[in-house]
């Protein structure tokens, strides 16, 4: 039995999946830092995992990395929006997407804390060398190395769906055909429990 746990870390919330002889922190988020250090301090935590390299999601990552001592794993297609948040554009969806799309770029323009991600993600990529059962599945569209994970009956999706409050595709996007693509991957995947980072939810723990 292994354990997915809700970290708020600002906009986007950290998932903590912990399994049998180690866990996997997915995401960082961009605030509460020394708080989300607390929160996994007894988990054993051997991995890093980031969705896509989206300010939100990684803006504690060097830190985190650092205090816990362990690698961190990004998707390749990601590691330019490391260099720079803008090395590709970022397309809007309605007026809503236009929105969000004006606050994202407002923050991505805070400066960010370097880190080397030094494990590389690929789909189908076992996660079992960190002490979990799971695996990662590639979810472009969002950004073109939008990766989630699954672990039993649930999927970590990052970014590739939001919770607006219905579960519904990304406003903003890389490219939204392949985002319509990763939906129909994440319904095949058959998992029942989808885990976004942004929106509500009223669980904090789930068993997968
Ligand atoms: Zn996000
Ligand atoms: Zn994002």
């Amino acid at each position: 039995m292994q354990v997915i746990e809700r970290i708020p870390a600002g906009t986007a919330c950290c998932w903590l999946l912990r399994g049998e002889t180690g866990s996997v922190l997915i995401d960082t988020g961009m605030r509460n830092a020394g708080q989300i250090l607390r929160q996994v301090q007894d988990a054993n935590v051997r991995l890093i995992l980031l969705t896509h390299a989206h300010f939100d999601h990684i803006k504690n990552a060097a830190f985190l990395a650092q205090e816990l001592k362990v690698p961190v794993a990004l998707h390749p297609a990601d590691l330019p929006l490391l260099e720079h948040q803008s090395a590709r554009p970022l397309n809007a969806q309605g007026v809503r997407g236009q929105m969000l799309r004006y606050f994202s770029q407002k923050l991505m323009q805070k400066p960010l804390e370097p880190f080397s991600p030094e494990i590389l993600l690929s789909d189908g990529m076992r996660l079992n060398a960190y002490g979990v059962d799971a695996q990662v599945i590639e979810l472009p569209g969002h950004t073109a190395g939008s990766t989630g994970v699954i672990a039993g009956e649930a999927i970590v999706v990052g970014d590739a769906l939001m919770r607006m409050p219905a579960l519904s595709p990304p406003l903003i996007f890389e490219d939204r055909k392949s985002c319509l693509e990763s939906v129909s991957r994440i319904r095949e995947s058959g998992a029942k429990i989808v885990l976004t980072s942004h929106g509500f939810t009223i669980r904090r723990r789930f068993f997968v």
